[in-house]
């Protein structure tokens, strides 16, 4: 193996795909570290004997153990313990805000750049699905499906999302009998159906799937629970003894402004939806969805604007804008993301927002916008946009993707007696495992904290297990960390 000496505060850099070449199809735009790569980037982690980057993390993982196995040339080994303690590392090891969590606490950041994290996660979580797969597994099923093919089991998980999967990997690892139902046709949640392919890839998702079938975890898919199947059923004459709700946050929010029925005016959840669908049923992206020579105008600017922006531009778009009612500074989304976004040349507009859409027989031909000017912080902290009266002006569209933020879905909450929720539809809990209102169920993900990140759900289900586990076993719930909203 090389051993090269670096110097300490620069890291080996992350391999990217030219942007000219990279917005031509849906491949992956980072490439992982090598071997020799890895070693080294690993060797630069000065082993603390406190690590703030697990504190950092909101799953707590053990960075500093994995670090230390790279380092020795290990990365198999690295990757066997941390996948006990976190079900999707090679997802995880992708789209996570490192910035903002584990490497922000990196004490090498204070001086350089710190230890490469996330890229080593990856690349550790890769080498062990590659060793367990001959070919990249696909996410297209067959999948049991509906009703009739839920199995009998201990625990009913609800939501194949990364909170669910998160919770069935601990449960079916203490020996319990775990069925996910779901009510998408593969299993993933916003994994499989939102992020698009070019920054995690759909046979990523289902290599880190089929490896929880190895645990003996069962999937039946298309069955909505609250419709096809009530909670009450589950726990009675299904015979589950505990449920964990891990339903996400899915129901797109609505700007509320004249015109938002127009055709050429969709949620940015549709969006990404058809054209996953797609490439899940193994068409090509594009077919169907044919945006060459058109203009698409994206509204809001987080992750999932910046998802949308890109695959415009990949299906073809001639002029792809994201038009965002705060300072860019404001914006939710990963600041790197927006780099990667500007090098494949989406424009960026911001404190402008809509107020109107014009149509023109029923169909989007312009977007009336105002610019905004910035107030008083609101209940998030950030300035609150106020439009500016008169400053109203057109802007030709062909297509309005609008990605302006999600809701909890209420069917469940509302078909399920004794539990509780709240502002949003998110269920409420009672403790910092996800007790509901409704004993024995759990709850954790997005639907109790909002649309928030996919390591606060792989950590939400996680504790979350623990406290089912220990239920079953008769004994009190277990104490642990508390997953926050927000934290990235
Ligand atoms: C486009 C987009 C891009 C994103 N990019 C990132 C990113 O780069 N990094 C990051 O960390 N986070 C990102 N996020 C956020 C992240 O995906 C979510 O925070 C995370 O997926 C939440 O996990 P979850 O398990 O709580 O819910 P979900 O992933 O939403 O999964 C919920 C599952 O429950 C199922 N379901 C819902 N209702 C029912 C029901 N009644 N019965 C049965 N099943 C049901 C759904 O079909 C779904 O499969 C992004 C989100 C979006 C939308």
């Amino acid at each position: 193996m090389t051993q090269v000496r670096r110097p300490q505060y620069v890291r080996v850099p992350i391999p990217h795909r030219d942007a000219g070449e990279r917005v031509q199809d849906f491949s992956e735009v980072a490439l992982t570290y090598t071997d020799d790569q890895a070693v080294l980037e690993a060797q630069r982690c000065l082993q603390c004997y406190k690590p703030a980057c697990e504190q950092a993390c909101p799953n707590h993982n053990p960075i500093k153990a994995f670090l230390a196995m790279v380092a020795e040339g290990r990365p198999i080994e690295a990757a066997e313990m941390l996948w006990e303690h976190n079900a999707l590392p090679s997802c995880t090891g992708r789209v996570c805000a490192w910035e903002n969590q584990c490497e922000g606490a990196c004490p090498l950041g204070r001086k350089g750049e710190p230890v490469a994290i996330g890229a080593i996660e990856r690349y550790l979580a890769e080498k062990a699905l590659a060793a367990r797969f001959d070919q990249p597994p696909s996410l297209r099923g067959p999948w049991p499906s509906g009703r009739h093919a839920v199995p009998p089991g201990d625990v009913a998980v609800v939501g194949a999302g990364p909170a669910g999967l998160s919770c069935a990997s601990v449960l079916a690892r203490k020996g319990w009998r775990v069925t996910v139902l779901d009510a998408w046709v593969v299993p993933g949640g916003v994994m499989s159906y939102g992020i698009p392919e070019f920054v995690l890839p759909k046979s990523t998702v289902a290599a880190e799937i089929r490896r929880l079938e190895g645990l003996g975890i069962r999937f039946v898919q298309d069955v909505t629970v609250g419709e096809d199947v009530l909670v009450d059923e589950l726990l009675g004459p299904m015979g589950y003894r505990a449920v964990f709700l891990g339903i996400g946050a899915n129901e797109a929010v609505r700007l509320g402004v004249p015109g938002e029925d127009l055709e050429g005016v969709v949620s940015a959840k549709d969006f990404l939806m058809a054209v996953a669908r797609r490439q899940i049923g193994g068409a090509a992206p594009a077919s169907g969805h044919d945006l060459v020579g058109k203009r698409v105008i994206v509204v809001g600017a987080g992750n999932t604007a910046m998802d949308a922006a890109r695959t415009a531009r990949r299906l073809g778009a001639s002029d792809v804008a994201v038009y965002y009612r705060r300072a860019r500074e404001h914006s939710p989304s990963r600041p790197v993301e927006m780099a990667l976004a500007e090098e494949e040349g989406v424009r960026f507009e911001f404190l402008v927002a809509p107020s109107r859409f014009v149509g023109d027989g029923g169909r989007l031909r312009a977007i009336e916008m105002a610019r905004m000017r910035l107030g008083e912080p609101d209940a998030s902290g950030r300035p609150s946009p106020e439009p500016i009266p008169g400053s109203e002006y057109l802007v030709p569209a062909d297509l309005a993707i609008l990605a302006v933020g999600y809701r909890v879905e209420r069917t469940l909450g509302d078909k399920t007696p004794g539990l509780e929720t709240g502002r949003g539809g998110r269920i409420v809990v009672k403790d910092p495992h996800g007790l509901t209102s409704r004993l024995p169920v759990w709850a954790g993900g997005d639907c109790v904290t909002g649309a928030n990140t996919v390591v606060h759900a792989v950590a939400a289900g996680r504790v979350a297990a623990e406290a089912i586990a220990a239920y079953l076993e008769g004994a009190p719930a277990v104490a642990g960390p508390v997953p926050r909203a927000g934290g990235g």
